[in-house]
């Protein structure tokens, strides 16, 4: 019926007809200047041009009601301009005020201003007289409702009217030269010349049996609502769609590659855990013996062991590394920071060393073995004497592959993306290690299923037992005093405390000079108890000798920025306190807490909030309520969108044209679950429903892929 509609008029408007492939340039209802404009916004073809798709919608079937009063919600009117002021005002800066009055409304009319400052171009635009669309959030200011720079049209011949009025109307992105006007015009002029039936089909039809034609279509020029969302669903699955149809060909590439089985008996693991004044939680057992299975396995592992803050990730990774030095090979744990990897250098010599396993430490700054020790000797042909049976170190580890004579595990701790990078350069070298990346960052669903979907996922979804509460309370920052009483009081009867703040100071200099003031207003206050000072430019010795200070438990308070963030464990510190926290993401609010709440005493987090903004404070709110790791992650997303919640060094997402990870989470699972069967079914895409997926693949697999990882 719809489609018909289309046709009809597309017949009756005399043109060659144009294709996806088609040259903008090429079109003739689109003009030159047009066409070189559009081709500096990156939209060359045809194909492209439909895919530049509105960022919203008015319905100017049904205008809304003149406001009278503030809304938070943006409103859409339309009316006639009753007069155009321009006034300057303080400093020289030009006021530009449209008082815009409801049509046809008599006396009852209603009126509100439009307000731009120093807005030249706007000020050309618009006279007396103009019928206007006017889209914004109208404040109450003084006795007027203002609409400041307001997103606007201007209405400007009724032949028009089935393009930009009475009806639904696509609001295009615009840029210099190109109004959403001039672009929703070419977008229709260009659709009118399309042939539907060269546009083909993407989506299986399993999935949605609307053509595709269509849902561009309605995209564009929706003929309702409901009409919107569906066109919306099919594309949203069809950009969902390729990027799952790339991540699964490229896991079932990984799956069929050789490599070695790295599993031994498992009697050193067996040993280290009887070591172990606990008991292992349940969801460590099985993390453990789902690696176990892939370690014993020809194809090589490429797992990630997710689990929040404190969920003892560490001790699983420490038993897949028994595991394959128990088969004869080496293992390796690679720590983001200098710090990290010298704490689990020592955490691994206790544990490692009475089981006469070799640890070495591999950083820039620091190499050095347990040497002079009784030593294992696998079964299998080891590393050979001389060599370490597990490394612990930085990424500098990796540049180092001389001594990897027989590598078989790589585990990589608190950051995955960095992982499938360096495994990529092991490969180069010849090496096929199983990899096990561990993050503590709580990855919504939604984007475990995309960033790391190639990778197979251990959660551990359960906190090993007698851990202290962790209270979290927000206040504002007048409430100093009170806290700074507070924390005395707790590092009074023995306990630590770590003091937060964010980096205020971009250059060096500054930032060190930043850093020092604030140590030395910390020093006063918990005087005459032992501070020290942490943060990005201490040099790496300065580093460890102050973290080693703070471990045992010398040192009170440790003045820090986010450099503790990331697993630094010493059970002892209990109190956490944060200044400017509305400064910080939510995620890494929540990680930074998890720094505490590791022993036995009940631990307190008091974030410190200096603007009283409500919108500060209900995302901080969400911390006091919740100590769930998925819960804050998903806050997080909303709030944030993805790029933020993994850090820009991680983030590494597909910018999605269409599809919203969080909001249209179920279609990701229907693409998924269908790119799963696709390759179950037909791995070569060779049956003729699939053609639609096999182009999907072939022009998406490489960028997806490059973007993911
Ligand atoms: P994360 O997952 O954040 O890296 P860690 O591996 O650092 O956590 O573990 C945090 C702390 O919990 C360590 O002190 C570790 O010894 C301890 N731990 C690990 N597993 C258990 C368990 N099953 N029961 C009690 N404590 C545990
Ligand atoms: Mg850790």
């Amino acid at each position: 019926m719809t489609q018909n509609l289309f046709q009809a008029r597309r017949r009756s408007s005399n043109g060659p007809p144009v294709q996806l492939e088609t040259p903008l340039a090429e079109v003739d209802v689109v003009p030159p200047p047009r066409a070189r404009q559009l081709e500096r916004f990156g939209l060359n073809t045809v194909g492209a041009l439909l895919m530049h798709f509105p960022k919203r919608y008015e319905d100017r079937t049904q205008f809304d009601v003149f406001p009278g009063a503030t809304s938070d919600k943006a409103i859409c009117v339309c009316g006639v301009v009753k007069s155009a002021t321009l006034r300057r005002i303080r400093g020289g800066q030009r006021m530009f005020d449209v008082l815009i009055e409801e049509e046809d409304a008599g006396a009852f009319a209603g009126r509100l201003v439009c307000r731009w400052f120093n807005a030249f171009w706007v000020e050309k635009m618009i006279a007396q007289g103009h019928r206007v669309v006017v889209y914004g959030r109208p404040k109450l200011t003084g006795s007027s409702i203002v609409i400041a720079h307001p997103e606007f049209e201007i209405v400007e011949d009724d032949a028009e009217e089935s393009i930009h009025l009475k009806r639904i109307v696509p609001i295009h992105a615009a840029t210099e030269g190109l109004t959403p006007r001039v672009i929703r015009r070419i977008i229709w002029d260009v659709l009118e010349r399309l042939e539907d039936e060269t546009v083909g089909q993407l989506v299986p039809p399993a999935l949605d049996a609307r053509p595709r034609s269509w849902a561009i279509r309605e995209m564009h020029f929706p003929k309702s609502w409901d009409d919107l969302a569906r066109a919306r669903r099919h594309l949203v699955l069809e950009e969902f769609l390729a990027m799952q149809l790339a991540v699964t060909s490229k896991r079932a590439e990984l799956k069929a590659e050789r490599g070695e089985s790295h599993c031994g008996a498992g009697e050193m693991m067996r040993r280290l855990h009887a070591s172990l004044p606990f008991p292992l939680t349940k969801a460590q057992q099985r993390a453990i013996a789902e690696i176990r299975a892939d370690l014993a396995a020809t194809r090589p592992m490429n797992r990630m062991l997710h689990g929040d803050v404190g969920s003892g990730k560490t001790l699983v990774a420490m038993s897949a590394m028994l595991l394959c030095v128990e088969a004869g090979f080496q293992a390796a744990l690679m720590a983001p920071t200098q710090i990290l990897a010298e704490q689990h250098y020592l955490n691994f010599r206790r544990l490692l060393e009475p089981l006469g396993i070799r640890v070495a430490l591999r950083t820039g700054a620091r190499r050095e073995d347990s040497a002079d020790m009784p030593l294992f000797t696998p079964s299998a042909e080891g590393p050979g004497e001389s060599q370490p049976h597990v490394f612990v170190g930085t990424h500098a580890l990796l540049y180092e592959g001389t001594e990897f004579s027989r590598l078989g595990l790589i585990v990589i701790d608190e950051q995955h993306k960095f992982g499938v990078m360096q495994r990529a350069r092991l490969l180069a070298k010849g090496i096929v290690p199983d990899v096990l990346v561990m993050t503590a960052t709580p990855i919504p669903r939604t984007l475990t299923m995309t960033l790391y979907g190639d990778l197979d996922v251990s959660t551990l979804d359960e906190m090993p037992a007698g851990r202290g509460r962790i209270v979290t309370v927000l206040r504002s920052v007048e409430k100093l005093p009170d806290a700074v009483k507070f924390i005395r009081t707790q590092l009074e009867e023995g306990r630590q405390a770590y003091i937060v703040y964010p980096l205020v100071e971009e250059s060096a200099r500054l930032e060190a000079k930043a850093a020092t003031a604030e140590f030395e207003k910390w020093r006063e206050l918990f005087a005459p108890m032992k501070c020290a000072l942490l943060h990005g430019r201490v040099p790496p010795e300065e580093k460890e000798q102050v973290m080693e200070g703070f471990r045992r438990g010398d040192t009170k308070a440790l003045i820090a920025t986010t450099v503790i963030e990331v697993g630094i464990d010493v059970p002892n510190a209990n109190c956490m306190l944060i200044e400017n926290a509305e400064r910080f993401g939510l995620a890494q609010l929540h990680q930074l807490r998890g720094r505490i709440g590791r022993g036995v005493h009940k631990s307190y987090c008091i974030l410190l909030e200096s603007t009283g903004e409500e919108e500060a404070l209900g995302k901080l709110r969400i911390l006091e309520k919740t100590g769930d790791g998925f819960e804050i992650a998903e806050a997080d997303l909303q709030l944030r969108g993805p790029g933020d919640l993994l850090g820009t060094a991680q983030s590494g997402l597909p910018p999605l044209r269409l599809g919203d990870l969080f909001r249209d989470a179920d279609l990701m699972k229907l693409a998924r679950n269908h790119a799963f069967l696709i390759f179950e079914r037909d791995p070569k895409l060779e049956r003729p429903e699939h053609a639609g997926c096999r182009k999907l693949l072939a022009a998406n697999r490489r960028v997806i892929l490059s973007q993911i990882s």
